[in-house]
């Protein structure tokens, strides 16, 4: 038996507010007034001066703003790293993403490529990354993909959607101030919440759960359950316990596997370009066949909250995008190991994912 030995964020800081203490966190790693710190901003905070002005700029530091409308794609990660030389004549003293799980991961990602040759989708898989990334920093703005926390940084590249997983992944330092979360409109924060409940509910059901992965996975669903439906928690309490929530959630994953809506949604995202929160959200509302409690509480959560999901997504596919779909989708084996065990292959055929698709 080969046990996992797995790094972990270094450094973390919670309470609300605490995104002020960034300048004083971050002044020390700064290698010289020519290396600049590159803070990575979701552009929905453009203007935003309660946040922006608190960002600590000297020297020759500098926000990038970046839309968080699609997914991080690896020729973005390029782009981004080749303007950040091209920019500056020192390597930077560090990356800091604001936002949610697309910042934090191109974050993550051009973090490594400043410090490994090549091109991002040459790192796309498990364990590609030969040298230390820069010191990098993660603040989340939104709550639920446990990208804050997790060794992972999912990219789509030309060939497919797949992370950089690699021991250099994880963040030196994380800053989880709930209050930054505030302003999350309600459908946002439902389909990322429920990223979150997901991976519990993929990682307490799953064949691969032990009691590392099980500890955090049950703490986080507890956290989910209070924050999705109880009536009584006020909107402070549930910003905190939500952060908690996905950091315990990703710590769980992290320990055994996500299942078959990652799979699936992953193949949505491929072909459609949906969003990983509320592709996860279209793909659960029909496995109740393979998580029955699971999806019951969720259907509960969903009508609580009045969230309507799109419908009919996959109506008018061509075959072939559905091939492609079902190939992506079949391609994460250890998602489907995971959730469906060692014998996965003789209970998943391609009809039987085209069958479900066509219900999205
Ligand atoms: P996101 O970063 O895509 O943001 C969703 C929307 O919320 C965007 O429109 C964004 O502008 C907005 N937003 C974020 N913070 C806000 C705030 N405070 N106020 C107002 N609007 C705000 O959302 P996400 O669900 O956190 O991340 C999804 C991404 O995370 C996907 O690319 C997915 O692949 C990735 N992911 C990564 C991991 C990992 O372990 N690395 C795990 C799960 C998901
Ligand atoms: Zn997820």
């Amino acid at each position: 038996m080969n046990f996992r030995n797995y790094p972990m964020v270094s450094k973390i800081v919670f309470g609300r507010s605490s995104f002020d203490q960034l300048g004083e966190i971050i002044e020390p790693k700064r290698i010289n007034t020519k290396a600049p710190f590159i803070f990575l901003v979701d552009d929905v905070f453009k203007g935003n001066v309660w946040l922006t002005s608190r960002i600590p700029l000297a020297y020759e530091d500098e926000i990038l703003y970046i839309s968080a409308d699609e997914e991080p794609k690896t020729s973005q990660v390029d782009e981004l790293v080749e303007k950040i030389i091209l920019t500056h004549k020192d390597r930077p003293s560090g990356i800091i993403g604001i936002g949610g799980g697309t910042l934090l991961d191109l974050s993550k990602a051009v973090a490594i490529m400043l410090t490994n040759e090549g091109e991002a989708k040459d790192y796309q898989g498990w364990d590609l990354v030969k040298r230390p990334a820069i010191y990098h920093v993660g603040i989340p703005t939104i709550s639920g993909t446990g990208a804050e926390v997790s060794r992972t940084t999912v990219l789509t590249g030309p060939n497919k959607k797949l992370g950089i997983n690699s021991d250099y992944t994880p963040f030196d330092q994380v800053i989880l101030d709930p209050e930054l979360t505030k302003d999350v409109p309600k459908d946002q924060w439902f389909y990322t919440g429920m990223d979150c409940y997901i991976h519990c509910i993929e990682s307490l059901y799953g064949t691969y759960l032990n009691a590392f992965s099980q500890s955090y996975g049950e703490k986080a669903l507890d956290l989910c359950k209070e924050v999705f439906l109880d009536d009584k928690i006020s909107k402070e309490e549930s910003e905190d316990k939500l952060m908690m929530a996905s950091w315990h959630g990703g710590m769980s994953i992290s320990f055994s596997q996500v299942g078959i809506a990652h799979a699936l949604s992953y193949g949505l995202s491929f072909v459609l370009g949906t969003k990983h929160g509320i592709g996860n959200c279209i793909v659960f509302d029909h496995l109740e066949e393979f998580y029955p409690e699971g999806v019951k509480l969720f259907k509960q959560m969903k009508a609580k909250h009045n969230i309507n999901l799109p419908q009919g997504l996959c109506s008018d596919l061509e075959d072939y995008e559905f091939s492609a779909m079902i190939d992506m989708a079949l391609a994460l084996e250890p998602l489907w190991e995971n959730a469906l065990g060692k014998h996965w292959k003789q209970k998943i055929t391609k009809d039987k994912l085209k069958s479900l698709y066509q219900k999205m």
